[in-house]
């Protein structure tokens, strides 16, 4: 059982790792023996990922890119190559919501900015897809490789006031399935691509939302999450590792195309 998740050597690329969930993936992975390239628009904060991997006796280097922008991720590609080799795996973990794609008393949807609503579906969207064109190379190159992105739970059935987000994941779900049979179809049967959809985990990017920010209590909409959440509790950054390992190894060797929940049953719930 051991060798089916066996990632030693393989090359990851994590966007997003500078955050809270994809950080602690790149942790996770560069222990487990893989060697990571932490990619973030914040720079100072892939540094720090890649410097807590090297400390741990790890392998990793800290890349600046944007993900949005096909000429930094082609630079993150090169420099990838020098230090590390070509790569197996990627993660597309950059993404998040804005305030102002988010309806509130403040916000209400027909005042929504065109500019807010195409900067979330764009981050989270393109911000896919085109780290897929620029590192799936790589993997086509060497006839084998997996892509995992970063859904999340309302691509499956909306929540309310995120449209632009919402939206957005629904498509990432899309594409995982087209990209799974267009690598197949024609490029390498070895080609696999995934998603998982996480459910709730307190992160900067949602803390507005889920928190008050004066007093840390829960807001209403955090409640009624945790109320719809058979496990009654937000999730850990940690207890996405196991189903990541999963997909990115052998041991998911003949599953491509799927999302996978991860949400402490809220996908399962009805409410009733
Ligand atoms: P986070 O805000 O902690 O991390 C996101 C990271 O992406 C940040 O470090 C940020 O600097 C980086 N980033 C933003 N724009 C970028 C760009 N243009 N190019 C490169 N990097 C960029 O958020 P998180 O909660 O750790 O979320 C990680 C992923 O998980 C996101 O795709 C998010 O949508 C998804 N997700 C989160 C939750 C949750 O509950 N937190 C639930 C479902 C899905």
């Amino acid at each position: 059982m051991k060798n089916l998740f066996d990632i030693r050597e393989k090359h990851i690329v994590i966007t997003g790792a500078g955050g809270v969930l994809c950080g602690q993936m790149a942790k996770v992975l560069g222990s487990a023996g893989a060697k990571v390239a932490v990619l973030d628009l914040n720079e100072s904060a892939a540094d720090k990922v890649a410097d807590q991997i090297r400390k741990q006796g790890g392998t990793a280097v800290g890349v600046k890119c944007n993900v949005l922008d096909k000429v930094t991720l082609e630079q993150a590609r090169e420099k990838i190559h020098t230090e590390l080799g070509k790569i197996d795996i990627l993660i597309n973990g950059a993404g998040g919501n804005k305030k102002e794609a988010t309806t509130s008393p403040q916000m209400p949807f027909f005042d929504m900015p065109a500019d807010a609503i195409r900067f979330v579906f764009d981050l989270n969207f393109i911000g896919t897809l085109l780290p897929c064109q620029v590192f799936g190379k790589d993997m086509v190159e060497q006839d084998g490789g997996v892509i995992l992105n970063v859904s999340s739970m309302n691509a499956f059935r909306p929540l309310t006031k995120i449209a632009a987000y919402s939206a957005a994941k629904a498509a990432i779900g899309n594409f995982t399935q087209w990209l799974a049979v267009h690598m197949c179809q024609n490029y390498s049967k070895n080609i696999r691509v995934n998603a998982i959809a996480p459910g709730f985990f307190l992160t900067e990017q949602n803390r507005f939302l889920l928190t008050d920010e004066k007093t840390g209590e829960l807001t209403a909409r955090g409640k009624t999450i945790i109320d719809h959440t058979p496990m009654s509790r937000f999730g850990e950054a940690d207890e996405l590792s196991g189903t990541v390992l999963w997909l990115l190894s052998d041991a998911a060797k003949f599953v491509t195309g799927i999302s996978v929940p991860v949400d402490g049953g809220f996908s399962a719930f009805s409410g009733v």
